[in-house]
């Protein structure tokens, strides 16, 4: 590895570094508006609306007066959720009113919250979640995947993803995975692990739920074999983790929905591995793990699958089918320890319902599968050796695909129809795994409550370059060398992306990195103390 490179992984684990540090520490809010009507739903969602909130600082008591409206009539539950720092959203408990179940719709609702002095007014977040008792409809979200979709996201992923080999191209799709997911509403929640010395970010966007101690787990690792483009292996986890992403942060779930992308699996599962061990919190309870690895290799010709020398033994009922279908590799299998086998069958059901012709090979190994090494070399093995239910979800790697781990994993080798279909079928077990409930959100603007703790300073902020192509920069002369100085920045939607303290330069000028930004009309806002400055920025060009 070249000097140049090593700076560049180096300056990018920096930032990357800085960004989750910033996650961890402040506020980071995703105002999950429901851009995505649902008008082909049978039953639509009851929302809270017309919040008028007022806030009594003495004794730390908040009021929300709100309109329950439901389309059908149905009864309600309402929940008042909280969200500390970076932490997911929470139910507030202690929460008084029109609120739990059976609220009948009607305006002049009210909930009283007394806040516990424990918390931090500057870190709260509140939302009101609303729902009846209906279910989305799984099959919608399914008819939703999009093989021109699968198609862009492998354009932009396929090309060596190596530390080694290519550090700049598997930056470029970390930060473009960062993107998506920051697009689609999510709280990102990136975790990092070292490996050499170096700092890399396990991907981690979640769509919270009404319980959001409970997560659903999808995965494709985003690096690739050193010398391979790695279209297969794992372009298509990555590109099948990036649909169900975009499908289903439109609709809500009982459980929390945590699309993933490790870093590091051809390593050796550096990074699931360290996930296991150190990004789990302690009140997290997994639910369980769908890992992609390699979805996108088929072929309907005699003799294109070899079965694994053993398995005749292991599994004869599928060696035999294998067998008598003339060894064509036109299957997804679907492989689970003892621990999964709940998991393993609810794939099988939700793939038999809702892509009744994708055919899929299941695989239940006994224990955590020590029988099968071929089967323990992704993601998924570190969940199984904690007892966690996790799937592997693969069309066979260099059982079927010659190309396995070569310089010729390339898209043009894909079977695109055959992709979307296991795509379908991982969003029908995820949202089944993860319950989806007919609810709408309604996040409550605190700032304007609170916001007699901020004085505006007059003078704005002049960023330049404006528009910014990669990187910005600012003076701001603090108004005392005594402060702390942070920074949010904000999008069009009200969500803070970027929030963190800012290292002061005694000369006041300031760069900022934006290359994990999506295009678009930006706020930065400059906190220091009670005084807030702010200026306002375009990028260009993504
Ligand atoms: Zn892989």
């Amino acid at each position: 590895m070249s000097k140049q490179h090593y700076d560049d992984i180096l300056r990018f684990c920096k930032f990357a570094f800085k960004y989750n540090q910033a996650m961890r520490n402040f506020l980071l809010i995703s105002f999950f508006a429901i851009i995505c009507s649902l008008t082909n739903a049978q039953n639509q969602a009851p929302s809270a609306s017309q919040v008028e909130t007022t806030f009594d600082p003495d004794s730390r008591t908040f009021i929300f007066n709100y309109n329950l409206t439901d389309t059908e009539g149905d009864t309600c539950y309402v929940v008042l959720q909280q969200k500390i720092g970076t932490d997911a959203f929470y139910n507030v408990d202690q929460a008084t009113g029109d609120v739990g179940s059976g609220i009948i719709p009607g305006n002049n609702k009210s909930i009283t919250y007394n806040v516990p002095t424990s918390v931090d007014l500057h870190d709260i977040k509140l939302r009101i979640f609303v729902y009846d008792r209906h279910t989305p409809s799984i099959q919608e979200m399914v008819d939703q995947v999009d093989i021109d979709k699968l198609k862009s996201y492998l354009d932009s992923i396929v090309g060596r993803r190596h530390y080694k080999s290519n550090p700049n191209h598997l930056i470029y799709v970390a930060n473009y995975v960062n993107r998506f997911m920051i697009q689609n509403g999510l709280s990102i929640g990136h975790q990092f692990f070292k490996y050499n010395n170096i700092d890399f970010p396990n991907l981690i966007g979640r769509h919270e739920g009404l319980n959001n101690q409970n997560l659903c787990l999808i995965n494709g690792h985003y690096d690739s074999a050193e010398f391979s483009p790695g279209a297969d292996d794992n372009g298509t986890g990555l590109a099948g983790v990036l649909e169900a992403c975009r499908i289903m942060h439109n609709y809500y779930f009982k459980n929390n929905l945590q699309f993933t992308s490790f870093g590091n699996e051809e390593l050796g599962l550096i990074g699931s591995i360290d996930y296991v061990l150190n990004g789990i919190q302690p009140n997290q309870n997994i639910k369980g793990l769908i890992n992609y690895e390699l979805l996108g290799y088929y072929s309907d010709q005699p003799n294109t699958q070899i079965i694994p020398p053993g398995f005749e033994l292991l599994f004869p009922a599928q060696a035999t089918q294998i067998i008598n279908n003339q060894n064509r590799g036109d299957f997804i299998v679907n492989t689970g320890n003892s621990t999964s086998v709940p998991l393993l069958n609810m794939w099988n059901a939700a793939s038999a319902q809702y892509v009744p012709d994708l055919k899929v090979m299941a695989f239940p190994l006994p224990g955590n599968g020590e029988i099968a090494p071929i089967l323990r070399r992704s993601d998924h093995v570190p969940f199984w050796d904690k007892g966690y239910q996790a799937l592997m979800i693969t069309d066979g790697a260099e059982t079927r695909n010659h190309n396995y781990h070569t310089a010729n994993d390339k898209i043009e080798t894909l079977n695109f129809e055959f992709m979307t279909k296991v795509v379908k079928a991982g969003i029908a077990t995820l949202a089944t795994l993860a319950e989806p409930i007919n609810a709408s959100v309604q996040d409550i603007d605190l700032y304007n409550v609170l916001k007699t703790k901020y004085i505006q300073r007059p003078e704005s902020i002049f960023i330049y370059p404006n528009p910014v192509d990669e990187v910005f920069s600012f003076t701001y002369r603090g108004i005392s060398s005594e402060n702390t100085i942070r920074i949010e920045i904000i999008n069009t939607s009200g969500q803070v992306v970027n929030n963190y303290p800012l290292d002061k330069n005694p000369d006041g000028s300031y760069q900022i990195k934006t290359t994990h930004l999506p295009s678009g009309t930006y706020i930065l806002q400059i906190i220091e103390g009670k005084y807030i400055s702010n200026g306002r920025f375009l990028i260009t060009g993504k």
